[in-house]
């Protein structure tokens, strides 16, 4: 469904991506994981056309994305810190998602309900505490019913209740066959989620394995006992 080829992005003189390729199919749940300043972030902007990569290509369902911006309607992005007009209230906002959007799409509330959004309709978005503004955002990633959904740290604030429902969306969608590509640093979050994991740091990509062959090879059933033994064997 995405394929990123040989990528390699710098700002200045810091490669925040070096050479990084990776194919991501449907009804995948992929584990971006790293230390802060890997690069998960920049990869995941690259592949929403909101980073040009220096060099190397990516594809979207066969077609280079380069100046072929459409294909972000079938993404739903969750990004890392939602920014909305400050004085607009929730409901307003979410109007204004699906005033912008093809309206013709069947809409996918679940979110909004799972998360009783509609008390919260009138409230405005400055005066959000950060887990009520990253609910917004998570409502809105799922909203449009994409085939893909890239979530940028999507439980970071989220409390336990929310977070287990965000997790059972994510799972559920990924049964009907999307790609689900999740970056986080709260690894047991991602325990019964994820299908495959793939580890940057320094921009590299450092392994890309399925959780069930990185289960076998580890002997570990937690992520992040599995993860922990890896980077202990890879060091020199
Ligand atoms: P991660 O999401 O893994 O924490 P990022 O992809 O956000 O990492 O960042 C990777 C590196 O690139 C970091 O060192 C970060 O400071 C740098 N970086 C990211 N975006 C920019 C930018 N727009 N300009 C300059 N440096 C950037
Ligand atoms: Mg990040």
């Amino acid at each position: 469904m995405i394929i990123a080829s040989n990528i390699t992005k710098q700002f200045g003189k810091l490669k925040a991506l070096d050479n990084v390729s990776t194919i991501c199919n449907k009804g995948e749940c992929i584990a971006l994981i790293g230390p802060n300043g890997s690069g998960k972030t920049t990869l995941i902007k690259c592949i929403l056309g909101m980073v040009v990569p220096d060099s190397g290509f990516i594809t979207f369902k066969g077609h280079n994305i380069l100046h072929h911006y459409t294909y972000r309607t079938d993404i739903g992005y969750m990004p890392q810190i939602g920014r909305y007009p400050d004085n607009m209230a929730i409901g307003q906002v979410l109007d204004m998602m699906k005033d912008i959007r093809d309206t013709t799409a069947i809409l996918d509330e679940d979110l909004v309900t799972a998360f009783s959004l509609q008390k919260l309709f009138n409230k405005r978005m400055r005066t959000l505490s950060g887990g009520t503004t990253q609910k917004v955002s998570a409502a809105i990633a799922f909203l449009f019913n994409p085939s893909v959904l890239i979530l940028d740290e999507p439980t970071a604030g989220l409390d336990p209740i929310a977070a287990e429902v965000l997790k059972e969306k994510i799972i559920s969608e990924k049964d009907k066959g999307k790609l689900v590509l999740i970056t986080s640093h709260i690894l047991s979050d991602l325990d019964d989620l994820v299908t495959r994991v793939i580890y940057m740091q320094d921009g590299k990509l450092l392994f890309n394995k399925s959780i069930s062959v990185l289960r076998e090879d580890t002997g570990e059933s937690k992520l992040s006992k599995a993860i922990a033994r890896v980077m202990k064997n890879t060091m020199p």
